[in-house]
């Protein structure tokens, strides 16, 4: 997967963690890896894996992020109040080490935007955004954040954000963008979500790549 996403142009890579043991093989695969880097994370859906949990980072090969974190009351059964502790851990765990985060928010923009309004300089991206305009003009006006745009915005009429804020991102194992869709995503089939984007936005293709890979590299500093 590695050389295929070399092969079509896809340079460098962030591994994302979704719960404190999955983190740490992110880490480890990482480490073994050039051009491929980690994220320590644990998923809100995963909320209850964290119960008694003390994060602390490793000393070497430090993450590139805090993430994925954040509120998910898509499922029934969420616990609201764990999630939102969860979070406000996680926030001050990014804050503490300096570091972004890669959000993960799902039917809980209301709740999101009054938890991070307590950490006025925090800097991240909304991982596969999935909401409305509406809930999009607020991020791009209130915060800094970059927005995550991944296969999903190929066969869907989610709202586009500007290219100044847009992060591409595979989401794998699922979301695999046209014309891919029905087999496992990988990080190569970035390409086709930047060949999308240079279509839907009238930009040259170069421009997309240039653009998106300065986003990442300034978010995450790599
Ligand atoms: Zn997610």
């Amino acid at each position: 997967m590695l050389m295929n996403a070399q092969k079509n142009g896809v340079e460098k890579i962030v591994c994302i963690g979704t719960d404190p043991l999955d983190s740490l093989a992110a880490r480890d695969f990482a480490a073994a890896h050039k051009n491929v880097y980690w994220t320590y994370g644990v998923h809100p859906e995963e909320t209850t894996k964290a119960g008694g949990v003390d994060f602390v980072l490793p000393k070497e090969h430090l993450p590139v992020a805090i993430g994925e974190v954040g509120l998910d009351y898509h499922s029934e059964g969420y616990f609201r109040d764990a999630q939102i502790r969860l979070f406000e851990e996680m926030l001050q765990l990014a804050m503490d080490n300096d570091l972004p985060l890669s959000f993960h928010v799902r039917n809980a923009f209301s709740d999101f935007f009054a938890v991070i309004e307590n950490f006025p300089n925090v800097r991240g991206v909304v991982h596969s955004f999935t909401d409305s305009k509406k809930v999009l003009k607020r991020i791009l006006e209130t915060t800094d954040f970059y927005v995550g745009v991944n296969g999903l915005a190929t066969y869907s009429t989610l709202p586009t954000p500007p290219l100044e804020r847009i992060l591409l991102e595979t989401d794998a194992p699922f979301l695999t963008p046209v014309p891919f869709r029905g087999i496992i995503n990988e990080p190569a089939y970035i390409r086709n979500i930047a060949e999308w984007l240079s279509e839907k936005l009238g930009e040259d293709f170069a421009k997309i790549e240039q653009e998106t890979t300065r986003n990442v590299e300034n978010l995450f500093r790599i």
